[in-house]
C-alpha cells in the first residue's frame, strides 16, 4: 500500500497537463465598504466599554461609525480595493448589496454612491451586480436613528428610478458586465406591506432580488412578536420568494421554513467566514441540500476573501453539526462537482449571470500539491487549500489576474 502514496510524486510539478482549471466563483453577497473594517474589528471590545460583550450588534456600530466617514471617492477606493482582491482570489462576479445612499458631502440620499460602485467595476473588470437596496427604517415600529439615515433609500417608486436611471446609464459594453438588481436590507428596515411592491418591482423588470434574513436570534423574536411569522414567513405572506430571490444567512431557520424556501426555489446565499465572525451561528446546509434549497456563497463583510475558505467552512460547519464527513457530496462521494455548483454555478445565476465561461487556474508547481495524485487536487485545493493557489483569473475571455496579481489596474 506504501507505493500508492508514493506513486504520486512529492515534488512540485510544473507540468501544463496537470493544471487545475476551475469555474470563476461567484461573491453572491458583498458590502464592499466593509472591506475596510478589516483588522478593526477582529480586536475586541474593551471589557470595560458599556460593560457590553462584543456581538453582532457591536460590530455593527462599529460599522456604522465607518459608514459615516465614507465619501464617494473613498466609497470607490474602497470598491476598486475590494474587488481587486475578489478577482485575485478567483471571484469573477460580485453581489453587491448597496445600501449607503448617501455618503458624507452628499446632501440627500441618490445615485452617487450607486455611480462610484459601477466605476470601479468596470475599472477592476468584475462582474457586477449591483442590488440597490430598499431601507426605510431602524426596526419593528422603529425610524431610522441618527446614524442610518444615510441608508435611506426613499419610497419604492424612489427606489425604482434609481434602478431605471442606472440602468439606463449602462452603455452596450458595460452591459455584458454590470447589470442592476433590487434588494431588501431585511424585514426589520422595511415596512411589511412595502415588500411586496419591492419584489414586484424587481419582478418586472427581470432583475434579481436580495434580502438579509434570519441572521441573528433577535431579528426571528422581534419578527414573530410583531407580525406572528417567522421572516422567511413574513417573506413568503408578502411575495418576496421566489427563483429569483437570493436569502442572505438563513441561519436561525426551522423546517417550515426550509420548507417554504425549496417550495418557492429561492436560493439562500451563505456567507460561512462573516458568519463566523459575526457569530451569527451555523446554518443547517445540511437540511438545505435535502430539501433541494440551491445555495450560493458571499464573503459578505471581507473579514476574509478567499472561496476556497467559505467552501471548506461551509462543508466544515456541515461536519460539525451533523458529525459525519463529507456532507456537502454528490451521490458518488465526490465534493468538487456539489461546492462547484454552491460556489460558481448557482451564485452566478442568482446574480443573473447564469452561464459564463470565467476560469480560474491554480499554481500547479505549488508544493502544496506536493503528493497529490492530478484526480485529486481540485478537492484538495476546495478543502485544503486556499485563494494563494490562484494564478490565473479570466473573466469573459480577458485575462485579469497573473501570477496572482490582479493586472487591469493599479491599487492607487
Ligand atoms: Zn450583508
Amino acid at each position: 500500500m506504501a507505493s500508492l502514496w508514493h506513486d504520486a510524486g512529492m515534488e512540485p510539478s510544473a507540468n501544463d497537463s496537470e493544471h487545475v482549471v476551475l469555474p470563476g466563483f461567484a461573491n453572491a453577497h458583498s458590502h464592499a465598504f466593509q472591506r475596510l473594517l478589516r483588522g478593526r474589528v477582529q480586536r475586541g471590545l474593551p471589557r470595560a466599554a458599556a460593560g457590553e460583550r462584543d456581538s453582532f450588534w457591536t460590530w455593527r456600530e462599529t460599522m456604522y461609525a465607518c459608514a459615516e466617514t465614507l465619501d464617494v471617492a473613498a466609497l470607490e477606493a474602497s470598491a476598486r480595493l475590494t474587488w481587486a482582491e475578489c478577482l485575485e482570489a478567483g471571484y469573477t462576479a460580485v453581489g453587491e448589496f448597496h445600501y449607503l445612499h448617501r455618503p458624507t458631502g452628499a446632501v440627500v440620499p441618490g445615485i452617487e454612491a450607486a455611480q462610484a460602485m459601477i466605476r470601479a467595476a468596470r475599472q477592476t473588470g468584475i462582474r457586477l451586480r449591483l442590488l440597490m437596496t430598499a431601507y426605510r427604517r431602524g426596526g419593528f415600529g422603529t425610524p431610522l436613528s441618527a446614524r442610518q439615515q444615510r441608508f435611506d433609500s426613499g419610497t419604492v417608486a424612489e427606489l425604482s428610478d434609481w434602478v431605471d436611471t442606472l440602468s439606463a446609464s449602462l452603455s452596450v459594453g458595460d452591459r455584458a458586465h454590470i447589470g442592476l438588481g433590487f434588494a431588501i436590507h431585511s424585514v426589520r428596515a422595511v415596512e411589511p406591506e412595502l415588500l411586496g411592491a419591492v419584489a414586484e418591482a424587481a419582478r418586472v423588470r427581470g432583475m434579481p432580488l436580495h434580502v438579509h434574513a434570519s441572521e441573528q436570534p433577535a431579528e426571528v423574536v422581534a419578527c414573530r412578536q410583531h407580525m406572528g411569522l417567522s421572516p422567511i414567513g413574513l417573506l413568503d405572506a408578502m411575495g418576496v420568494l421566489g427563483p429569483d430571490c437570493g436569502v442572505v444567512h438563513a441561519t436561525h431557520v426551522d423546517a417550515a421554513d426550509i420548507a417554504l424556501l425549496a417550495a418557492r426555489g429561492a436560493t439562500v446565499i451563505l456567507c460561512p467566514t462573516t458568519e463566523g465572525d459575526l457569530g451569527d451561528g451555523v446554518p443547517p446546509t445540511d437540511a438545505f441540500r435535502h430539501a433541494g434549497v440551491p445555495l450560493a456563497i458571499g464573503s459578505d463583510s471581507h473579514a476574509v476573501i478567499d472561496p476556497f475558505a467559505e467552501l471548506r467552512r461551509l462543508e466544515y460547519d456541515a461536519r460539525a453539526a451533523t458529525g459525519r464527513r463529507c456532507v456537502v457530496v454528490g451521490d458518488d462521494g465526490d465534493p468538487v462537482p456539489a461546492l462547484l455548483d454552491i460556489g460558481a454555478a448557482q451564485g452566478m445565476r442568482v446574480l443573473g449571470f447564469e452561464g459564463v465561461g470565467d476560469r480560474v487556474t491554480l499554481r500547479s508547481g505549488s508544493r502544496f500539491f506536493s503528493g497529490v495524485a492530478p484526480g485529486d487536487r481540485a478537492a484538495a485545493a476546495l478543502l485544503g487549500g486556499s485563494a494563494a493557489l490562484v494564478d490565473q483569473v479570466e473573466v469573459a475571455g480577458q485575462t485579469l489576474v497573473v501570477d496572482g496579481r490582479h493586472v487591469a489596474v493599479g491599487l492607487s
